[in-house]
């Protein structure tokens, strides 16, 4: 229902191999020729695998992503990527603050923060993640716990191009589970993610942001979710280790 163009980003998490991503990498070059007008797709692999994937999809209009990144340029920081090295593999897109790196890695709001302010710094696109625990979700708190997670991640951000910061909103208990979130529930918290964006910059910017829901999406549930006004895309994870499975979803945007 909006003009901004919508985003299929494929979240690979810790699956494959570098022949195995060689592999899907093919397959999805293959399946995915072209995209339908006003949809971009991206794909987010480990970061060892970055570079073959980047080899593999040249032709096909599929970006590439890091699933992480640290926000200092080089040194002493063991096992950890900068955006230079996410920017030499390829990436024009980064998926920060997943809740899985909340939960098993620590990272906090003001890390994300961070990640999101050197990236945009090196021109690579942040796909930032928020979201509620069900907990969360039972006490009726979803909406505002939301709110408070995009105003500490957005905190001091500046953002000359709006289509160069996305957001997705993936409630944790629909990651993995099979459990989605209806496309009202959706809706309700991508809308007051949009709300909260006004706020903090403006109606102009607020509306060139992209969106996300992310949680067990797949390709009979995607229309629906789309359908909603402030539902831009969708952040895959388990439906995007399938070819057949994400190019579908990408021809239902
Ligand atoms: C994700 O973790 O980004 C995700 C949406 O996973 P899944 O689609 O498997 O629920």
């Amino acid at each position: 229902p909006s003009n901004r163009t919508r985003l299929i980003a494929g979240n690979w998490k810790m699956n494959n191999d570098v022949a195995g991503a060689a592999k899907l990498a093919d397959e999805l070059a293959c399946a995915l020729p072209e995209v339908p007008e006003g949809v971009e797709v991206v794909v987010c692999p480990p970061a060892v695998d970055l570079t073959t994937v980047n080899d593999r999809i040249q032709a096909a209009p599929i970006a590439l992503g890091g699933q992480n990144v640290y926000w200092e340029a080089s040194g002493a920081y063991t096992g950890e990527t900068s955006c230079d090295m996410l920017k030499s593999a390829g990436a024009t897109y980064c998926i920060i603050g997943h809740s899985e790196r909340r939960d098993y890695f620590h990272e906090t709001d003001e890390d994300v923060n961070r990640k999101a302010k050197a990236l945009m710094a090196a021109g690579i696109t942040p796909i930032s993640c928020c979201g509620e625990s069900l907990e969360v979700r039972e006490a009726g708190k979803h909406v505002e716990f939301v709110v408070d997670q995009i105003k500490k991640d957005t905190e001091g951000l500046e953002i000359a191009d709006p289509s160069k910061y996305v957001i997705a909103y993936e409630p944790i208990w629909a990651i993995g589970t099979g459990k989605t979130a209806t496309a009202d529930d959706a809706q309700e918290v991508c809308g007051a993610i949009r709300a909260t964006l006004v706020d903090v910059f403006g109606a102009e910017t607020a509306a060139g942001i992209r969106v996300l829901y992310g949680g067990s999406a797949k390709p009979g549930n995607i229309a629906g979710f789309l359908e909603k006004e402030d539902v831009d895309g969708a952040l895959v994870g388990g439906a995007s280790l399938k070819a057949a499975d994400f190019a579908a979803m990408v021809e239902k945007a």
